[in-house]
């Protein structure tokens, strides 16, 4: 079932747990960067009995660690984020996927900044609730959240929230239970039609392009990237490590006009990361890495 909600991202990681939990309900929360961080916020939240799966920000995710934690307890859901945005890592959700499945657990992933410029396969992979924005990828204004939602996650629904109860949602089938944000949906269909002429596997394989010119870019320039493996890096964002994250951002945007991210929670100014997601291409990489290079002389 496809849901279109009137809100940010986040709006769709609380409709995904608020609808689906009630208080002392077992949730499982992977967290290793600031928005699994804020999954877990959110389910506690809604007043489930969260127990913390932490790996070290930037590392990956033990999924023999996720494997043990479900032969313990029986949980409601497990949230995980696909796509962990502060850190520049991709977590294997797919192989999460493939534990959840065989059992009573739902799985929620946050796709906010993958989905549209990553390969996610939502049902092969059992995601059972998947959340997304359409600030990211899909290169729309802020303002809508995208899920999609299986039919365990529904028969498991609990929660009492009302404006983001998913079942509401369901049961108005294709026109939404409250006033929807029309100039969103304008701006939705167009943002569709350009993905369409592009292709989605052509825009996977952009996306793909972009991140290796931006790694092998930001190494040639002396940086080391901030995960740990290659193999982990995320497809739509770059961080890298530097101390003189702060300077070098402002010197970017006073400069050159160019908005690169800085770090969040302890990593702030020691970590700069790239967004290249959307309908960014070649040209705006290299800009970035060149005028990075100017600001590093
Ligand atoms: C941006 C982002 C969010 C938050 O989305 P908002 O639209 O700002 O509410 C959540 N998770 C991830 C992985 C993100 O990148």
């Amino acid at each position: 079932e496809m849901i279109i909600l009137s809100g940010s991202g986040t709006s769709g990681m609380d409709a995904a747990l608020s609808s689906l939990v009630k208080p002392s309900d077992d949730v499982l929360c992977v967290v290793s960067g600031k928005f699994s961080e804020r999954f877990k916020e959110i389910a506690l939240a809604n007043g489930a009995a969260v127990e913390e799966l932490s790996f070290e920000w930037g590392s990956e995710i033990d999924v023999l660690k996720v494997k043990e934690a479900l032969e313990i307890k029986d949980f409601k859901a497990l949230c995980v984020v696909h796509n962990e945005s502060s850190t520049g890592v991709k977590n294997p959700v797919s192989e999460i996927g493939r534990l959840t499945k065989k059992t009573n657990t739902v799985l929620i992933a946050d796709t906010i900044s993958s989905m549209g410029g990553d390969d996610i396969r939502v049902d092969s992979w059992g995601i059972d609730i998947c959340v997304s924005g359409s600030q990211k990828c899909f290169a729309l204004p802020p303002g809508l959240a995208f899920l999609s939602v299986s039919d365990k996650a529904f028969e498991r629904m609990e929660g009492s929230n009302y404006y983001l109860d998913l079942r509401k949602y369901k049961i108005h089938k294709h026109k939404a239970p409250f006033t929807q944000s029309i100039s969103m949906i304008y701006a939705l269909e167009e943002g569709l039609n350009l993905i369409f002429e592009e292709g989605l596997l052509n825009r996977i394989k952009r996306h793909k392009r972009l991140a290796k010119l931006a790694r092998e870019g930001i190494e040639n320039l002396g940086f080391t990237l901030f995960p740990k493996r290659k193999g982990i890096c995320s497809e739509t964002v770059t961080a890298f490590k530097t101390n003189e994250a702060e300077d070098i951002a402002r010197k970017l945007k006073e400069r050159f006009g160019i908005a690169i991210a800085g770090g969040q929670e302890h990593l702030k100014g020691k970590l700069l990361r790239v967004g290249h997601m959307g309908n960014c291409q070649e040209r705006h990489v290299l800009a970035t890495l060149s005028c990075l290079s100017k600001v590093l002389e």
